[in-house]
């Protein structure tokens, strides 16, 4: 198998298997008990918090764990909206992952309104469309570090400056970014920031976020007293310290990551786009994660190219794994290109540290066949 579906999700590292293994073994009791069998396990739910918050530049009591980026999403928002009940109104982007889009729909049937800003050609923003939404009934902004379909990079820093100066909270979804960029949030003044932990080599199912002091929030999912009142459920030990052990490696492979990554990624856009014909990239050349590429494939449907992929032992993807069941066609091509033909026609490619030239010229060489079998 050849998997370039690392924004889909990834491997788990055999590290973190390791740091997991005693939590599902030996260790199983709850943190909350009273006894050390189970209390004991706090300083390791402690010990991950720190190695999360480590991996983004904060203080270890500004992480908070969830189930998932879905949540961690989710719960800032409704964190937001809670402390500010006379604000109906929230800032996002057309092209945000779907735990925003959905939730953001969701709420406009409860009375907000909402702004889904557009994006270019290149699947950037333009920043005066964001001062420009904001209004004084605005409660929240919610836009992303780094678009899971096309890569592209939003201006965090930039957008945190507008937010801070029109005092209205910000919420950044950074799955995406989390162990491919760097992360700093005492450099961005941003309020809520949602990770995910198999994005970047921990299990499904761990999420965290990111809450700044002082940032308000009220719990989205209630219940006992875990994670300070904060978020209710017994903690899941296993998940929390393989998220911990993964955003550990994660940051140590950081430096090396775009220099590892990017000639391989860019090695496979050049050969496409060098070899097959109207073959279009989707998504900034640069401003752009260096592990995704996303193309387009004139007059060639992405579910019929992906079959032969897949036959052939390759796996990619047509846009997010999270609508990957639907028939829609990419909300994210769409609005950068307006172009309905082009959002149905495209393959996102997303490497990882693992990926090597070989498999890179493997890929191109099944592209070249099953595009030329499509089109003949
Ligand atoms: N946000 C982005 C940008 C994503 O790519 C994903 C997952 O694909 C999520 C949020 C949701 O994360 P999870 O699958 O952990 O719910």
């Amino acid at each position: 198998m050849i998997y370039l579906d690392s924004n889909a999700t990834t491997s788990v590292s055999p590290e973190v298997v390791e740091a997991m293994m005693p939590y599902f073994t030996t260790e199983w009791g709850n943190p909350s008990s009273s006894y050390k069998f189970g209390s004991k396990l706090k300083t390791v739910i402690e010990t991950a918090r720190v190695q999360v918050a480590d991996l983004i530049g904060a203080q270890s009591r500004e992480i908070l764990f969830t189930s998932c980026g879905t949540e961690s999403n989710n719960a800032a928002i409704h964190g937001a909206l809670r402390h500010n009940p006379n604000k109906r109104h929230i800032v996002t982007s057309m092209v945000e992952h779907s735990s925003v889009l959905n939730y953001c729909m969701a709420l406009e049937k409860e009375g907000y309104r909402v702004t889904y800003l557009p994006v270019d050609r290149d699947g950037l923003l333009k920043l005066a469309d964001l001062e420009n939404a904001i209004s004084e009934d605005t409660a929240v902004v919610s836009l992303m570090w780094a678009n899971n379909e096309t890569g592209v990079l939003f201006p965090v820093r930039d957008i945190a400056e507008i937010c801070r100066s029109k005092s209205v909270l910000y919420h950044c979804d950074a799955v995406q970014a989390a162990g491919k960029v760097e992360i700093d949030v005492r450099k961005v003044p941003l309020d809520y920031l949602s990770l995910t932990g198999h994005k970047f080599h921990a299990p499904k199912g761990i999420g965290a976020l990111f809450l700044r002091r002082k940032a308000p929030f009220s719990p989205f999912v209630q219940g006992g007293h875990q994670e300070r009142n904060l978020r209710g459920g017994t903690e899941n030990v296993a998940l929390i310290a393989g998220m911990g052990k993964a955003a550990e490696l994660a940051a140590r492979h950081l430096a090396g990551y775009e220099k590892k990554v990017c000639p391989l990624r860019d090695a496979l856009e050049k050969g496409i786009l060098d070899s097959i014909s109207e073959a279009e990239l989707n998504g900034h050349k640069t401003q752009r994660l260096s592990n995704t590429t996303n193309i387009t494939f004139r007059g060639i449907e992405s579910e019929a190219l992906l079959l032969l992929l897949d036959q052939q032992g390759i796996c990619a993807s047509s846009g997010s794994a999270c609508l990957a069941d639907s028939d829609e066609p990419s909300h994210v091509v769409k609005a950068m290109k307006r172009d309905s033909a082009a959002s149905r026609q495209m393959i996102r490619f997303s490497l990882n540290m693992t990926t090597s030239s070989t498999e890179i010229n493997e890929v191109l060489s099944a592209l070249q066949r099953s595009v030329e079998m499509l089109r003949s």
